[in-house]
């Protein structure tokens, strides 16, 4: 049942349960993502960034997922994960997705709330959940060094506070010591900075970077006010390396595409499904 993310968001929130979203971009991860919801019986939420469109568009992402929807009872949304462009996050709605997220963290204050609130407004008439981001992270790839990011970078929680007074967005993704991509060590959720933020906005709050956070911080995190990880680093290794490995096995016989694909496929499926159960508390 595809649905927007605003009363999942919200009652997972009171259960002190957190949603996972995965990074999806092509029918193996789709599929993964329905096969390890299905086995769990939780929601989930496929994220699809903006980033993707150079593999996929909109319209085949969304026709995979209905595609696979109309066999599922438990509820899915088909979420724009990282979108700087309201050309885009049009484009991605009338596709068919229930939920968006315009990015404007890399903007002047003011300018993320005006081009927030301007979203927020498109998007809630036509029924679609909206997430915000303030405060800074690295590039969604992981591609610049996150290790320069310093506690002035993380999410103010009064800023936080003005910013969805003034947007009314459904979810708020912050930066409290998490980034994306690989962390380098071990990384340090700073606790303290989610509760300040919670307190003030009382937002369901979405932590960008999950994967490679330790799971004690994660399940920690979300007994605070987590109530979306966004998981995508540890699913596209771990699919990589599942054909990687068939790859290099010593045996002559030539590996077929569609082998290494349903390998990939196998693997993402089993992550998904242990951040499912860590998040929806299992
Ligand atoms: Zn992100």
């Amino acid at each position: 049942m595809l649905q927007n993310s605003i009363e999942l968001l919200k009652s997972a929130r009171k259960s002190g349960r957190c949603l996972a979203a995965f990074n999806i971009y092509n029918l193996e991860t789709i599929a993964a993502a329905f096969s390890a919801a299905e086995r769990t019986q939780a929601p989930v939420i496929l994220a699809f960034g903006e980033g993707y469109l150079k593999y996929a568009s909109f319209e085949t992402i969304a026709a995979i997922v209905n595609s696979l929807d109309k066999y599922h009872q438990l509820p899915v949304v088909l979420h724009l994960d990282h979108c700087r462009s309201i050309e885009n996050i049009r484009a991605a709605i009338a596709a068919g997705f229930t939920s968006v997220m315009y990015d404007g963290s890399a903007l002047p204050f003011k300018e993320n709330i005006v081009y927030t609130k301007l979203v927020a407004e498109y998007a809630h008439d036509l029924g679609v959940s909206v997430e915000g981001e303030l405060g800074r992270m690295n590039s969604e790839d992981g591609r610049d060094d996150y290790s320069t990011h310093t506690g002035s970078d993380y999410t103010d929680p009064q800023q936080a506070l003005e910013y969805f007074e003034q947007t009314r967005i459904d979810s708020l993704a912050v930066s409290v010591g998490n980034a994306h991509g690989l962390y380098k060590g071990v990384p340090n959720l700073v606790f303290s900075r989610i509760s300040e933020i919670y307190e003030k906005t009382k937002l369901p709050l979405v932590l960008h970077g999950s994967s490679g956070i330790p799971d004690e911080q994660l399940v920690k995190a979300i007994g605070i006010a987590i109530s979306k990880v966004n998981i995508n680093t540890e699913l596209a290794i771990t699919g990589a390396f599942a054909i990687k490995e068939l790859l290099s096995q010593e045996d002559s016989t030539p590996v077929r595409m569609e082998i290494l694909m349903s390998q990939a496929k196998k693997q993402m499926d089993l992550v998904m499904e242990h951040y499912i159960r860590l998040t929806y508390r299992l």
